[in-house]
């Protein structure tokens, strides 16, 4: 384990108190997934113990850090247009500062890209370096440019400030990195070996978050499953002591791996009032010869009788996955596997993907490659197909009466909806007021849309 050094502290001390002007404003715009906005948090905590402020846009900001994903090509591309878009305001207000910073950071080779292409950019970092933001921005304040990528780090950091969204619901990342090396996936490669944070630190920060009026807390890990098995404890073990804590109303956790899924876990599930009925369960493929291709260690049969046990222990859960389409060598036959998983299971949602090569990923240099237009046609077929099942799944839901955390409003339309969500993931609006968010409140639902419900308070 490791926490920011003395000297680190120092240097977060010396930046706040004499070196960056009053009044800059940060913003930091996130790319991906909610590891990365968990990430964000923690920057923006050091962006302000630096003495930064919070943004209220990108215009109105002194320091734009891009925090970057690289799992699919797409996402990537998006980084570089925005960033190149950028020169003209850096050549008429030279004081504007740049970083860039994550997952497509942490890849040597792209880094170097950046650094090369787009000299305007003044900070660039991987994902192993965050808590040695405070030594980089002092030398970029000095006029320096910096660009720091080094080694996955085999240490788990602690202690780094975070500046949480403000509200009733964050996460709380319990371990890092990924061991599984799925053919696809760049993410071991950027986020390094499984890496748990001792339980301790977990149910202390838990704790703090109940104190400070969080109620709904988000576990986050790559595959939380396989939390603690580098430290003597187990994924379950974790949840039962978390359901203690007082003031923590909802637990939820993501991602699962299916091939870590215990017994254990169905039990707490099933067992702790707390633990949220919904799992995010990625499947990836239907077919036995892709899933092996993929190195996902588990069947088409296997994740079925998962699903069984899931909703045999757990009768009211709701299940969402991840699928790739057009993975190397994926024949009409192997989608029809994939879409007759997805008839079989009834997901409540899905997220779907159109196969990226990623450089160094086994996959990328796999034979029979897909063309674009192909796996185009696939993912619209499995989204057709998809929607029919969101929309049986959200057609059961009609009558149904149960407790929703007010996540937003959405003041667009004629009448003013509130938005939130059931504890099995389930999301419904209805009519409601801005004041609502952060409140949990008894909703029925009244009527099945394509993505969600529609329903009114109820007053018992
Ligand atoms: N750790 C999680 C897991 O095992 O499912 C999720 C990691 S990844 C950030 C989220 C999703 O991105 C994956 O579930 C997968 O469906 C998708 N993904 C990862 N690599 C991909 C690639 N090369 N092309 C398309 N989709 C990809
Ligand atoms: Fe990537 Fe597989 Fe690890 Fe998920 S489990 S992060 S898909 S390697």
């Amino acid at each position: 384990m490791r926490g920011m050094s003395a000297q680190e502290q120092d240097t977060l001390t010396r930046l706040r108190d004499e070196i960056t002007p009053r009044g800059l404003k940060y913003y930091i715009e996130t790319y991906g997934c909610q590891m990365n906005m968990n990430d964000s948090e923690k920057l923006a905590g050091i962006l302000c113990a630096a003495g930064f402020s919070p943004a209220g846009s990108k215009e109105d900001a002194d320091f734009l850090l891009f925090n970057t994903c690289c799992v699919r090509d797409h996402a990537e591309k998006r980084v570089f247009g925005n960033i190149g878009a950028l020169k003209q305001r850096k050549d008429e207000q030279p004081h504007f500062l740049i970083g860039v910073c994550g997952c497509m950071m942490q890849q040597e080779a792209v880094a170097k890209k950046l650094y090369k292409r787009y000299p305007f950019v003044d900070l660039i970092f991987g994902t192993h370096q965050m808590h040695e933001l405070p030594n980089m921005l002092q030398r970029v304040m000095s006029g320096e440019r910096v660009l720091f990528n080094a080694e996955p780090d085999s240490n788990v950091v602690e202690g780094l400030p975070v500046l949480r969204a403000p509200g009733v619901s964050t996460s709380v990342s319990i371990m890092f990195g990924c061991n599984n090396f799925c053919s696809y996936c760049i993410v071991p490669y950027v986020r390094g070996r499984e890496r748990s944070r001792e339980p301790e630190r977990i149910l202390k920060e838990i704790t703090d978050l109940a104190d400070s009026g969080y109620s709904e807390i988000t576990l986050l890990g790559q595959n939380v499953n396989s939390y603690g098995k580098d430290i003597g404890t187990t994924f379950p073990e974790l949840l039962y002591a978390a359901a203690k804590i007082e003031g923590i109303r909802r637990i939820r956790f993501m991602t699962s791996h299916p091939k870590d899924v215990s017994p254990a876990l169905i039990r707490a599930m099933a067992d702790l009032p707390k633990v949220c009925h919904h799992i995010h369960l990625p499947v990836q493929s239907g077919s036995d010869r892709i899933l092996r291709l993929m190195n996902r260690g588990y069947t088409h049969q296997r994740y079925l009788e998962l699903v069984a046990q899931l909703r045999g222990k757990v009768p009211d859960i709701e299940i969402t996955t991840d699928i790739i389409v057009g993975f190397p060598g994926e024949t009409e036959a192997d989608f029809e596997d994939t879409l007759e998983l997805v008839r079989q299971v009834g997901f409540s949602a899905a997220f779907t993907f159109m196969y990226s090569p990623r450089p160094g990923t086994r996959a990328a240099e796999m034979p029979d490659q897909l063309p674009q237009s192909e796996k185009k046609k696939r993912l619209l077929t499995l989204n057709e197909l998809q929607a029919s099942q969101t929309k049986k799944n959200n057609e059961k839901y009609i009558g149904y009466v149960g407790d929703i955390l007010v996540e937003g409003c959405d003041t667009r339309g004629a009448e003013a909806l509130a938005y939130g969500k059931y504890q099995n993931f389930k999301m419904v609006y209805f009519p409601g007021h801005a004041d609502m968010i952060g409140q949990y409140l008894r909703v029925g639902v009244k009527k099945a849309q394509k993505n969600s419900l529609i329903g009114e308070i109820i007053h018992e």
